[in-house]
């Protein structure tokens, strides 16, 4: 085998706690992260030709070393001590540098991909152990499935049981740096008694546990986040947030309708970039 197409999906946080900053300069959090289905499509394809290339073509991300998908394929070659050509071809549908974790994904792609590709025979474990020094998010789609995430995102719980829902996706095409978003972060003294459960059998229990601490730095500099949940919420969403540090929306839907019928209202009427999607 010389090629293998994957999917790399995104996501969206349905909590997102900041608990402290660490004396490293990260911040301990604690999540709930589910993925679902709009995805990047990443190509790979072994070649006789030495060296790593990536090639993507939308604005904004970068081809080259300075990709995260790039550096994934450099870090796995490395430490499997093999010298191999390799072609990368990313295919962006996910919007970039929205909170949806697109860079993370694709990065966690190449890893999987890789390992399979040239029959590495790393675990799961070992990508994860990887994955985290290129992301905070890369284990998490490394685990691949509902999760629990504390620590900086690296330490997973599955979340055994969740609805699958509808989600209308809005980004209104401004890009928001995640650095930039904890700069800007103001930690009061916050209490963490808040459990969040490992359960949930309802629509309903998902709502009830949505937020996110990033939302109000980023809201405070686009206010346009605020205005696309309102719209979202009249257009019959169930709970309505931000994701990671924004400025995506997601309004969640039972039925496909909905989220479909919201998705178009606001791509029609507004220039924003809407999708309907359902979790995965
Ligand atoms: P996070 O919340 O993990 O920061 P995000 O969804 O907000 O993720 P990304 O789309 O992952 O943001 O992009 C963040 C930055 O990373 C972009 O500004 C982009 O230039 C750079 N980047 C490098 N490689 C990629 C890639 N494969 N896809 C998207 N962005 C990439």
């Amino acid at each position: 085998m010389r090629t293998l197409t994957l999917q790399a999906p995104a996501k969206v946080n349905y909590r997102l706690d900041v608990l402290r900053r660490r004396p490293d300069g990260y911040h301990d959090l604690r999540m709930i992260m589910q993925q679902f289905d709009l995805c990047d499509e990443i190509q790979l394809a072994l070649s006789d030709t030495p060296g790593i290339r990536v090639t993507c073509g939308r604005e904004g991300v970068p081809d080259g070393p300075e990709n995260i998908a790039w550096r994934a394929a450099d870090a796995l070659l490395d430490l499997a001590g093999r010298e191999v050509g390799i072609d990368i071809r990313i295919t962006k549908r996910i919007p970039v540098a929205a909170g949806l974790g697109g860079g993370s994904s694709d990065c966690a792609s190449v890893l999987m991909g890789l390992n399979q590709l040239l029959g590495l025979g790393m675990s799961d474990a070992r990508l994860m152990e990887i994955g985290v020094k290129l992301g905070a998010d890369v284990p998490f789609f490394i685990f691949g499935k509902t999760a629990l995430a504390e620590g900086i995102g690296e330490q997973l719980t599955a979340i055994e049981q969740i609805p699958r829902v509808w989600l209308a996706i809005v980004n209104p095409n401004v890009p928001v740096s995640t650095a930039w978003v904890y700069q800007n972060l103001q930690l009061t003294n916050r209490s963490d008694d808040f459990k969040i459960p490992r359960f949930y059998s309802s629509i309903a229990d998902i709502c009830a546990i949505l937020g996110n601490d990033l939302e109000a730095v980023t809201v405070k500099r686009y206010p346009v986040i605020s205005e696309i949940k309102g719209r979202l919420q009249s257009l019959g969403a169930t709970g309505v947030l931000m994701s990671g540090s924004g400025p995506t929306v997601f309004g969640i839907f039972e039925q496909e309708d909905g989220a479909r019928r919201a998705a178009e209202e606001l791509a029609r009427t507004t220039g924003w970039f809407t999708a309907a999607a359902q979790t995965l």
